[in-house]
């Protein structure tokens, strides 16, 4: 069956694109992914998310945004895409995305499959993921009022985070693995003149201590050997976001120098009726409005576009 338009991912940029054109009466097909609702399923308090004074969980804000869309008709499917072809060499001169067998044709696209933060893969740092272990500063800085945190990186998201943090924390230790920062000089000035902000070169984070919440970090240094602990009630990583982006690296699409995903003009990108939205095509902003802003962009750019192409 050809679709009108066809949304990949289940973001807070794709799940409002599909709203917008779900009551547009363009029945999108949402192809969500392996991770429906996106990143915001793996966090627990959403506190700047505007509507919700109180807060609201992250699985629970997704989940309402699901519900809303099928309301208006939309079709999900949880699954993630494994190919595309957006050259439209065939007869229809359709776009074609398959999951695994099974190919889906369609006019136009809104790709939203966002980024994912990079982690250092430890199994305490995944289990205290959402008490005490975080990705986000933006996000979960100020559950951390008077506390003393840590921040594992040497660029400029680490020097940016633990700067933003200390609005809010009583002291931020930076750890990075080497002895000096790949951040740039600005950035690595600003940090060095806070006065709540220290350094620890040359080590690397072994295990985060704490059952239910973070209590300290078990730290190797590099050059000796020697292992310590540091006495911080938070852990932020700050060593890169990686755009899920494999699965159009020959599709014709333009990425910069990290991996994002570029458009031409706002959501437009260079390929004709290929739209992006969301984190996978943000580096910078990076936050569940801005992404559900882009995703409502991207909506009314395909409905423009269908107008003109139909
Ligand atoms: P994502 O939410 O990343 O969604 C991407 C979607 O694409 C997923 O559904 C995934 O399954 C799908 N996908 C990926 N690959 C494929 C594929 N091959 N085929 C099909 N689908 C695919 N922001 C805030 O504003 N407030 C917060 O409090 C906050 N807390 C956060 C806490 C954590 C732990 C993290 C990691 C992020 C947090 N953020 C927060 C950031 C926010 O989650 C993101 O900015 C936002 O989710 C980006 O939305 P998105 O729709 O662009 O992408
Ligand atoms: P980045 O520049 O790649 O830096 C990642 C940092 O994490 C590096 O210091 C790296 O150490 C460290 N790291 C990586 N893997 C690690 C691991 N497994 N264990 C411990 N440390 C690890 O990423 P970024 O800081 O997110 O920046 C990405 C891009 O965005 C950059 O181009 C940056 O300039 C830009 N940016 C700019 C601003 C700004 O200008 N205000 C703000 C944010 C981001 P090594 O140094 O040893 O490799």
């Amino acid at each position: 069956m050809l679709s009108n338009v066809i949304v990949i991912g289940s973001g807070p940029a794709g799940l409002t694109a599909a709203l917008y054109l779900a009551r547009a009466n363009l029945k999108p097909l949402v192809l969500a992914g392996n991770q429906p609702g996106g990143q915001l399923m793996i966090t627990t308090e959403v506190d700047n998310f505007p509507g919700f004074p109180e807060g609201i969980q992250g699985p629970e804000l997704m989940q309402r945004m699901i519900d809303q869309v099928k309301r208006f008709g939309a079709e999900i499917v949880n699954s993630d895409i494994t190919k595309v072809d957006f050259s439209r060499s065939n007869p229809e001169k359709t776009l074609k995305i398959w999951v695994g067998d099974t190919e889906y044709q369609t006019k136009s696209v809104i790709v939203a499959t966002g980024a994912s933060a990079i982690w250092l893969g430890l199994e305490s740092e995944q289990r205290l993921r959402g008490f005490g272990v975080s990705a986000c500063a933006t996000c979960d800085g100020f559950f951390f009022k008077g506390k003393d945190i840590a921040v594992v990186g040497g660029g400029d998201t680490a020097m940016e985070e633990a700067i933003f943090l200390t609005h809010f924390a009583n002291s931020v230790k930076v750890i990075h693995r080497r002895d000096s920062l790949r951040a740039s000089k600005i950035m690595q000035d600003r940090a060095r003149a806070n006065p709540k902000i220290s350094f620890v070169w040359n080590s690397v984070v072994e295990e985060v201590l704490g059952d239910k919440s973070v209590d300290g970090l078990k730290i190797k240094n590099l050059l000796t050997n020697d292992i310590s602990t540091l006495d911080v009630k938070g852990l932020f990583l700050a060593i890169g976001h990686r755009p899920n982006t494999d699965v159009f690296k020959d599709s014709g699409l333009e990425f910069d120098q990290n991996g994002y995903l570029v458009g031409e003009k706002e959501t437009w990108t260079k390929l004709d009726g290929v739209f992006i939205a969301g984190d996978v095509s943000d580096h910078i902003y990076r936050q569940a409005i801005t992404a559900a802003g882009s995703g409502c962009r991207a909506a009314l750019d395909v409905e423009r576009w269908l107008q003109a192409n139909n």
